[in-house]
C-alpha cells in the first residue's frame, strides 16, 4: 500500500501537472469506487450517486492537491474538495487513453503503456489541455469521495487521523507522549494511522531497523533513548524515500508510471533470507496481526 513517501510524491507530481486544469468529463467502469461522503457507512453504493459525482465533477477547476496521511486531496473551484485513498494497488498516472467499447488503450507516457502493472484503468479524468489523468487500480478497493470542503474535512477518516511525522510542528515530546501511551507492539503502533499518520508496513520494518528495535516489542516498554532513536529513523527513512519517490516492491507507479527508487534501498522490508545490513544474520519475517514485519534477529532484539 503507497504510504507517506508515494503518496507525497504523487501530490507533487500532481501539482506541477494537473493543478490549474480543468477537468471536463470523467469516465469509470467501477462505480462503487465512487463513495458518498453522505454515506457514513459507504457499502451500499449506488450507480444514483455516481451520476451525481460525474455531474459534480464535470466543469471544476482542479486549485491544488495536498496529502494527509495516505490520503490525497484535491481543492476544487465551487468550494468543493475531492478525497482519493489509492488503499492497497492503486495509483494516479497522467497520461492519454483510448477508451473503445469497455478497452481502454494506452497511448502515452511509454511507462503507462508497457508496464502492465498500469494497465488496470478505472476511472479516467478527462483535463482541458487534452492530457488525462487515470486511475489505475488491480485490486479495486481504491475509493473517491467529493463533497463540499466542510463535508470532505469532517470525514472521520480525515479528523481522526494522528499528527504528520515529518511535520515541523510535530515534536520529540508529543511524539513520547503519544507513544507512552500504548501497551500494543510497536510496529502496531507505528502503523496506527490515529497514532502518527502515514506510516505503513514498509517504513515501519526499516525505520525499526535502523533504530535496532525488535518489531514486537511493547511500545510502553521503550526507553527514552529508544524513542529518540525511532524518532530520528522516521526522519531518516521517510526522507530518505521521499527523495527516491518511493517503493515499488507491488504496484505504486508514479505519475508517469515509473517505478520509486527506494525499492533498492529498503533496508529489511520484504528481504527475508538476505543477510542484515549491518551484522550478516539473515533477516527473518514474523506474523504481527494479518501483516508481517522483517526484521534482524541479532541487531533487533525484544
Ligand atoms: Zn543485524
Amino acid at each position: 500500500m503507497p504510504e507517506l513517501p508515494e503518496v507525497q510524491t504523487i501530490v507533487n507530481d500532481l501539482n506541477k501537472k494537473v493543478a490549474g486544469r480543468r477537468i471536463t468529463g470523467v469516465w469509470f467502469d467501477w462505480p462503487k469506487m465512487l463513495k458518498d461522503p453522505l454515506d457514513q457507512q459507504r457499502n451500499k453504493i449506488s450507480h444514483k450517486h455516481a451520476a451525481v459525482f460525474e455531474k459534480a465533477i464535470k466543469g471544476k477547476k482542479i486549485l491544488s492537491v495536498r496529502r494527509r496521511a495516505k490520503n490525497l486531496l484535491f481543492y476544487l473551484s465551487n468550494n468543493l474538495m475531492m478525497l482519493i485513498h489509492l488503499k492497497m494497488t492503486g495509483h494516479l498516472l497522467v497520461g492519454k487513453w483510448k477508451v473503445e467499447s469497455k478497452k481502454i488503450i494506452p497511448l502515452e507516457p511509454k511507462e503507462v503503456v508497457e508496464d502492465p502493472y498500469n494497465q488496470y484503468i478505472h476511472l479516467i479524468f478527462y483535463l482541458d489541455n487534452r492530457k488525462m489523468l487515470g486511475f489505475s487500480d488491480l485490486r479495486k478497493f481504491g475509493k473517491i469521495i467529493l463533497g463540499t470542503k466542510e463535508q470532505i474535512e469532517n470525514l472521520p477518516e480525515l479528523k481522526n487521523l494522528g499528527p504528520e511525522p515529518l511535520d515541523k510542528s510535530f515534536k520529540f515530546i508529543k511524539f513520547v507522549k503519544l507513544i507512552k501511551l500504548e501497551k500494543r507492539k510497536i510496529k502496531q503502533v507505528l502503523m496506527d494511522q490515529e497514532v502518527i499518520a502515514g506510516i505503513g508496513n514498509i517504513y515501519s520494518d526499516d525505520i525499526l531497523w535502523k533504530a535496532k528495535i525488535h518489531p514486537l516489542k511493547p511500545a510502553n516498554k521503550l526507553s527514552e533513548k529508544e524513542l529518540k532513536g525511532i524518532w530520528i529513523a522516521i526522519h531518516k527513512v521517510l526522507e530518505k524515500a521521499l527523495k527516491l519517490r518511493g517503493t515499488s516492491t507491488s504496484d505504486y507507479r508514479d505519475t508517469a508510471g515509473k517505478e520509486g527508487g527506494y525499492t533498492d534501498y529498503r533496508l529489511v522490508y520484504q528481504r527475508e533470507g538476505e543477510p542484515c545490513q549491518r551484522c550478516k544474520t539473515k533477516i527473518r519475517r514474523v506474523k504481527i496481526g494479518e501483516r508481517s514485519a522483517h526484521f534482524c534477529p541479532k541487531c533487533q532484539k525484544l
